[in-house]
């Protein structure tokens, strides 16, 4: 997750405006239908995470923010939708330098929304600043060390982000973005926490953030492959289900005949409130047991009319 901010608001929308705006409307819209404003999604600078895109990252980001809905408050509900992208380029100004040294560059969206009643107090809240930030989420499938160039997200190296190493400063460098999912306004008091929100490029990330109970925005294949593993496991967990179903059934119908002093729903007791290591013990010994006093196979049936097997049945009563 990245931050950017709102550059320009009320801008009047000319006709070259009208006509990208209109590729996303049903109907042709009129200038004074929609209202329009700019924002800075994101730059070259390294960033409080220690990451930077580089700048063809940014040019590529700027084909994927097209037609992107902004959100506010982090709600993926379509009635919380607001603006879309109909114009997204890359900035570039000579006379700044980021730490890197390289000329600054930032991506800078164009977005309108209908200029209607319903979204008056969210046009009056931006034009009077109180809608500044914005924070983008996006997908990168390059992460590399700016010293070494190695591979972050795989391993990685030993270099630290932030530290100098002769006279350049290591950082994460983002680049080939694969997806932009996300740009949404951050009120302004909330912004501390609502910058904590990362975006992840593997799923073990996501499950590092999520058991250190971070907020976490996944991508729509993140989404899908962290369903495809809960039903995996709801799967899974089905089948141990059952297996613990057919253990505490053969423990009780084998203790009954082991020990049938122990009354059938007293054993059910005892064998769900067993952990599985423990049924499983209890289940082999009584089985044991059962087949010693009641051979359980349907030729020790046949045998037993004779005689019972092993000659000697302690339990057998
Ligand atoms: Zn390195």
């Amino acid at each position: 997750m990245k931050e950017g901010m709102v550059l320009k608001t009320g801008r009047a929308a000319n006709s070259d405006d009208m006509e990208k705006i209109n590729r996303y409307t049903r109907r042709e819209f009129q200038p004074e239908e929609v209202y329009t404003f700019s924002v800075v999604l994101c730059d070259n600078e390294i960033d409080r995470d220690g990451e930077r895109f580089t700048v063809e990252a940014l040019k590529a980001l700027a084909g994927l923010f097209l037609g992107k809905t902004g959100i506010f408050n982090h709600s993926m509900q379509a009635q919380n939708q607001t603006a879309r992208i109909y114009d997204c380029a890359v900035e570039r100004d000579e006379t700044r330098r980021t730490k890197c040294g390289e000329a600054y560059c930032r991506l800078v969206a164009k977005a309108y929304l209908p200029n209607s009643e319903k979204n008056r107090d969210f046009i009056l809240e931006l034009e009077s600043g109180i809608k500044k930030e914005v924070s983008v989420g996006c997908s990168v499938s390059s992460v590399t060390c700016s010293i070494c160039g190695a591979d972050l997200r795989h391993g990685g190296c030993s270099h630290v982000k932030g530290k100098t190493y002769n006279g350049q400063v290591c950082c994460a460098v983002l680049d080939e973005p694969t997806d932009a999912y996300e740009w949404s306004f951050v009120a302004v008091p909330a912004q501390r926490e609502a910058g904590v929100i990362k975006s992840f490029s593997g799923m073990e990330e996501v499950e590092k953030a999520l058991s250190g109970g971070e907020t976490v925005t996944l991508t729509g294949e993140q989404s899908r492959a962290l369903r495809e593993t809960m039903k995996q496991l709801e799967r899974e967990a089905s089948y141990g289900r059952a297996y613990r179903a057919e253990l505490e059934n053969d423990f009780v119908k084998y203790a009954s005949v082991a020990q049938p002093e122990i009354p059938a729903q007293t054993l059910r007791r005892v064998a769900a409130g067993m952990d599985l290591d423990d049924l499983k013990c209890f289940e082999k010994a009584y089985r044991a047991r059962a087949n010693e006093a009641l051979p359980l196979t349907p030729q020790l049936f046949r045998a037993e009319k004779t005689e019972p097997a092993g000659g000697n049945a302690p339990f057998k009563i």
